[in-house]
């Protein structure tokens, strides 16, 4: 595989930006190696400065549903740019994506636009607490909501019932204000709100988590939280970032049949645009700048750009439903054939599925929140993700994310993924 000209790109990116990235997982550092540059996208695939053609399963970490570049979001932002790309004043297409979203997840009757899934989980937080008039909120190891600071905490060891920060820069104090409880165990949770009673203003979790690799909650898990939520005045919060039309037209809310108060989202509704929304009950967001006195804003939130194109997709995703059938049918043949893979080399490997975002680890343990996720071998992966990568096969560069089919994705394409994993997995495991 010729790398030259990523190669060259990446020493020149080093000199310029920190990394050499823009977000650090495109790095590769936890597969080692230098990250790839990439050109152009179309449909399944794209391709790098060098002209490699790669089938790509990150599709820019979840937005291309529909695969890269589709010509109906080509036109709509063509539309776009010729009214001007930038107002700073309401428009229409405001108020069409409100209402397309507001109609497609059940639980959302009022919505905010903002810019970045980070931007959404931000202010939902802020707007919970602002709410309830209370202070913490708990969070999931192993869940990911962005980067602002009350997300990058992690729990204490030991006795500690403190959380800290995963970053430098975040303060203690902050930490403070932040629960982490465990995936998938509710009783976690429940010795938290018992600990801090009165004081836990929200509970955020990814219904599906996508951000330790794929690890769905458990129904009971969920209307447990919905309980606990409701008797302890507790905002609940689904970060549908992710998952939100995703793994349905009404996210993951949708599957579990449970109304959260509060959803963000993010990725697929901006159809490749840098977009974010946050979003629930009437009574609450109406407590948001200018109705109400939690304070949110942005220059460029509900950009003329970013709502042509994310309208553009969630209409598609409105009329053709059947999105979600064809999703699950590729996603399972190419899950299938995996599986297949894998009993060749004898191996029974945690393989976790919801429709079309999996993720397979590198452990025979059943894998249902971040400590039994922690148990692949990520040295593994590392040498599965480039003999993938040689074979013209994109999987995310880190163990702990997940991959995406999309529409896009071919019979042959998936046949071709398949093939090339069983000779990846057999000179892994060769004996
Ligand atoms: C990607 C993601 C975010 C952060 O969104 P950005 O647009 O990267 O800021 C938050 N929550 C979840 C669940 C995500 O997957």
């Amino acid at each position: 595989m010729n790398t030259t000209l990523s190669t060259y790109f990446f020493n020149e990116a080093n000199r310029y930006i920190p990394g050499g990235v823009n977000s650090p997982v495109r790095a590769f550092k936890s597969v080692a190696g230098n990250p790839i540059f990439i050109e152009r996208g179309l449909g399944s695939k794209f391709y790098d400065v060098d002209k490699n053609e790669y089938i790509d399963y990150i599709g820019s970490w979840g937005p291309h549903l529909l695969g890269h570049n589709p010509q109906f979001i080509k036109e709509a932002l063509f539309e776009a740019v010729e009214n001007g790309v930038s107002f700073g004043t309401p428009t229409e297409l405001e108020v069409k994506i409100a209402k397309v979203i507001i109609d497609m997840v059940p639980s959302i009757e009022k919505v905010r636009m903002v810019n970045s899934g980070t931007e959404a989980t931000m202010s939902a937080i802020r707007l919970a607490r602002g709410f309830t008039k209370k202070d913490k909120i708990i969070k999931f190891e192993g869940c990911y909501h962005g980067h602002a600071d009350s997300f990058l905490i992690k729990a204490g060891s030991g006795a500690l019932t403190l959380g800290v920060p995963t970053s430098h820069g975040v303060t203690i104090n902050t930490s403070k204000d932040t629960l982490i409880g465990d995936y998938n165990n509710l009783n976690t949770v429940k010795n938290l709100i018992l600990k801090n009673k009165d004081h836990v203003a929200a509970i955020i979790i990814e219904p599906i988590a996508g951000n330790m690799g794929v690890v769905p909650a458990d129904k009971s898990f969920i209307k447990g939280l919905r309980t606990i939520c409701d008797e302890e005045d507790i905002v609940l919060i689904f970060d549908e970032v992710m998952s939100g039309f995703r793994v349905a037209k009404g996210g993951a809310q949708e599957l579990f049949g449970i109304k959260p108060d509060l959803t963000t989202l993010g990725k697929i509704i901006g159809g490749g645009l840098p977009v974010g929304a946050f979003g629930g009950k009437k009574e609450i967001m109406d407590l948001v700048a200018p109705s109400g006195p939690v304070y949110q804003a942005g220059t460029l939130s509900g950009n003329p750009l970013a709502m042509s194109a994310g309208l553009a997709v969630l209409n598609y995703l409105k009329e053709n439903p059947g999105v979600y059938k064809t999703l699950e049918e590729s996603s399972s043949y190419l899950a299938n054939g995996f599986k297949d893979n894998l009993k060749k080399i004898k191996k029974n490997f945690a393989f976790n599925r919801v429709g079309s975002m999996m993720c397979m680890f590198f452990t025979e343990e059943k894998v249902t929140d971040f400590k039994t996720a922690l148990k692949s071998d990520t040295l593994v992966y590392g040498r599965y993700f480039h003999e993938m990568l040689k074979k013209g096969v994109y999987f995310a560069p880190s163990q702990f994310e997940a991959i995406f089919i999309s529409t896009a994705h071919t019979k042959e394409d998936l046949d071709k993924t398949i093939k090339a994993q069983d000779e990846a997995l057999s000179a892994i495991y060769k004996k």
